[in-house]
Order: C-alpha cells, then sequence, then structure tokens
C-alpha cells in the first residue's frame, strides 16, 4: 500500500471544499490525510471539520472571525491560524513536500494563496475558475517553473483531462452546458429574473457566485478561458454545447475524428477524487450510471440571448489583462444582483462597460499587474452601477 497523500482544502466550508471533506472522509487516513482546512469565516464549521478530520491546522482569512476561534480553541489540536499570512506561512509553507492543495475557494480571493501554493511547488486541484481566467499566464507559468501540476476539478475540465488521457493529439475540445435554469427564455422574460429565480439550478448543488454564472452562461465563458490555460489550446479549437441532462461531462475530438466523452452523474465527487488520485483511478460508492430509457439531448447555444459566454470569448481572445478584468467586473456585477442592486440583463451590460475600457494585452507577468487590473475594473464597474442607479438604462 502507498502512502496516504496529504490534502489541504482551501474554502473548506463551500460547496467544493465539503465535497472533498466528504470525499477524504470515505477514503479514511490510509488513503488520505487532512493536513489543513481554510475558511473564510464559518468558524464553526470550520472547527468541526478539522476535529473531524484530524487536521494538523485550520486556517481562518477574516482576522475578526480568526480571532474568536483562536481565544476558544487555540493552543490545541488542529492548531488555529489566523490571516492569510500565517496560513501560507506556517499552513502551507510547512505542510509536508507532496501535499495536494484543494483551491475551492470563490473568486479573485483565490489567486494570491494558489501562486504561493504552486510556488511551493505543491500540486493545486484547481476548483477556483476566477484564479485561471484572472491570472492563467502567470499561475500557469508558475506551475511550470516550480514542476508543480495544475489539476482541474471543474467537472468539465475533469472529464478532458479523463477523455485525454495519454495525451493524444487533438482537434477540438467540447465543453458541455446545461444551459442552466432559463434555457429557452427571451430577453423579456429574462428581466423579471431574480435572485431566487437565479438560484435554483436545475442539476447542480453550487455556491451562490457559480449559481448565477450558470444561469447567465458566463460560467461557461469562464470555463473557456479556465480550458485554454489548462490544455494550452487556442480559443478557436475550445467548442460549448448545450447538454441539459448534465450527464456528459464534455468531450475531446482527436485528430482522427474520435470523439471520447465522459459521462456520470451529476455530482462532484467524482471529479474531486479523480483529481485527488490522478493518475490513478480509487473506488467511489455511487449508483451507477442507467441509461437505459434516458434521452441525451444536445443543442447550440443561444447566444442572442446568452450574450455572457461570447463576451468571456473576447476577453480570452484579446489576451494580456482583459480576462482578469472580466472576472472583476462579473464578480462585481453577481455580488450587487445577489444584493437586489442590479437587474438579471444588467449584469452583461457591467461587464461590457468594463470591457469597453482598454485594458493591457502585453504579457502578464507579475501579481502586481493582475491586482491593478482587478481593482480598477472593479471601479469601473461599480461607477457603470452608481450611473445607471442615476437613471441611465443599463440595457439597450
Ligand atoms: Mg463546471
Amino acid at each position: 500500500m502507498s502512502q496516504p497523500i496529504s490534502v489541504i482544502i482551501l474554502g473548506a466550508t463551500g460547496s467544493v471544499g465539503r465535497t472533498a471533506a466528504d470525499v477524504l472522509s470515505e477514503l479514511g487516513p490510509d488513503k488520505a490525510r487532512v493536513d489543513g482546512l481554510v475558511a473564510h469565516r464559518q468558524v464553526d464549521a470550520l472547527w468541526a471539520l478539522g476535529r473531524k478530520l484530524g487536521a494538523r491546522w485550520v486556517g481562518v482569512t477574516d482576522p475578526e472571525a480568526g480571532r474568536r476561534l483562536f481565544d476558544r480553541e487555540g493552543g490545541g489540536r488542529p492548531a488555529v491560524l489566523v490571516g492569510w499570512e500565517a496560513i501560507v506561512a506556517q499552513g502551507i509553507g510547512e505542510a509536508p513536500p507532496g501535499t495536494k492543495v484543494v483551491g475551492a475557494i470563490t473568486g479573485f480571493a483565490g489567486l494570491w494563496p494558489t501562486l504561493r501554493a504552486l510556488e511551493r511547488g505543491l500540486d493545486v486541484l484547481l476548483a477556483n475558475k476566477e484564479t485561471l481566467v484572472a491570472a492563467g499566464e502567470l499561475v500557469t507559468a508558475t506551475a511550470r517553473r516550480s514542476g508543480s501540476r495544475l489539476v482541474p476539478v471543474d467537472s468539465e475540465h475533469s472529464a478532458l483531462l479523463q477523455c485525454l488521457g495519454l495525451a493524444q493529439p487533438f482537434r477540438r475540445l467540447i465543453l458541455t452546458c446545461s444551459g442552466g435554469p432559463f434555457r429557452g427564455w427571451s430577453r423579456k422574460a429574462l428581466e423579471r429574473v431574480t435572485p431566487a429565480m437565479a438560484l435554483a439550478h436545475p442539476n447542480w448543488r453550487m455556491g451562490p457566485k457559480i449559481t448565477v454564472d450558470s444561469a447567465t452562461l458566463m460560467n461557461k465563458g469562464l470555463e473557456v478561458i479556465e480550458a485554454h490555460w489548462l490544455f494550452g489550446v487556442p480559443y478557436d479549437q475550445i467548442a460549448v454545447v448545450i447538454h441539459p441532462q448534465s450527464i456528459v461531462h464534455s468531450m475531446v475530438e482527436f485528430v482522427d475524428g474520435a470523439v471520447m466523452a465522459q459521462l456520470g452523474w451529476p455530482d462532484m465527487r467524482l471529479p474531486v477524487q479523480v483529481a485527488l488520485s490522478w493518475p490513478e483511478r480509487w473506488p467511489l460508492e455511487g449508483p451507477s450510471l442507467d441509461l437505459v430509457g434516458r434521452q441525451l439531448t444536445f443543442e447550440a447555444v443561444d447566444e442572442g440571448t446568452f450574450p455572457a459566454l461570447s463576451l468571456a470569448r473576447q476577453a480570452g481572445e484579446a489576451g494580456g489583462l482583459y480576462p482578469a478584468a472580466l472576472n472583476a467586473a462579473n464578480e462585481e456585477a453577481v455580488a450587487a444582483f445577489l444584493d437586489g442592486r442590479l437587474g438579471f440583463l444588467a449584469m452583461e451590460g457591467v461587464v461590457r462597460a468594463v470591457l469597453d475600457r482598454p485594458w493591457p494585452t502585453g504579457p502578464v507577468e507579475t501579481l502586481e499587474q493582475v491586482v491593478a487590473v482587478d481593482a480598477e475594473a472593479r471601479a469601473v464597474a461599480r461607477a457603470a452601477m452608481a450611473r445607471w442607479e442615476a437613471g441611465t438604462p443599463p440595457v439597450g
């Protein structure tokens, strides 16, 4: 029997983080040991999980919440680390060599710790697609320099990884997309979408940000950029097809025209475990996929009704810091929508307003470049939203 793997989960109390914790607890300590768990503010859930999984440390990124937990439980085991600096220095920095870091934080906040883990030479199992959208060039270059691997956890990219297997020459990657809760809706009907409606995804249970992204199809746009960086593929070789049943998780068309797909129930436990075990496969309990009597359908994306996908493609093709600006604009827009401050269709208006600005298209070599554009794009997005609140209509 091989040595157990050591694992850190960033974003342990979120949707993917909890799934990863379940998978690790199912695998047991002979197969996987939890070194550390990181959460933003949910300290009670974090502490319970840390105790249950026998973690060496738990880290809280919000200083106030972290101090509360430290006052209550500090000095015991798991050790309590407060704030990113301590988490990176004593958590990620002192993890056993070969530790795998599950990046399950949502949004731009995941970028810095992902870079630090890669710099230390640790493999990152990445569910945090915003990190690759905002800084794909920097993140992949950092991994190459230290020899660490970036392994996808996103279900589509996990499917692509599984189909590609022994790196075979391919023609196209075909990402599947459920179409979200509003597939087939008109623009007129979309005007009245509320946060509660957008948060009811037909196939997947996920956190609020990605669920809203799935409803606008921005999620698929972010995933196209993610695939570009993970697999080093030009944008014109990444296709998207609507597949409402979410059974085919993505496909690869090889140079001889053969197409391989990965199928399964929509359940994040599989992509999480594949990322942990890759290139091996480990047993995972669950119902077998029964295709008898089941219809699997495919249709084109309605890009006129859901322009977010093409906005993301445009940003990706423009390159440089355009994807970072796109990501920042989208994060601001989604937060405002969830807050009830912005309409559903106005989210794409925010992204357009930001992409209308010129952004640098040269090489992206430092975190500072990305952070500066992220901040500037958020300011442009907020200014646009403030103007609309003052009466300028957000969508034409
Ligand atoms: Mg996905």
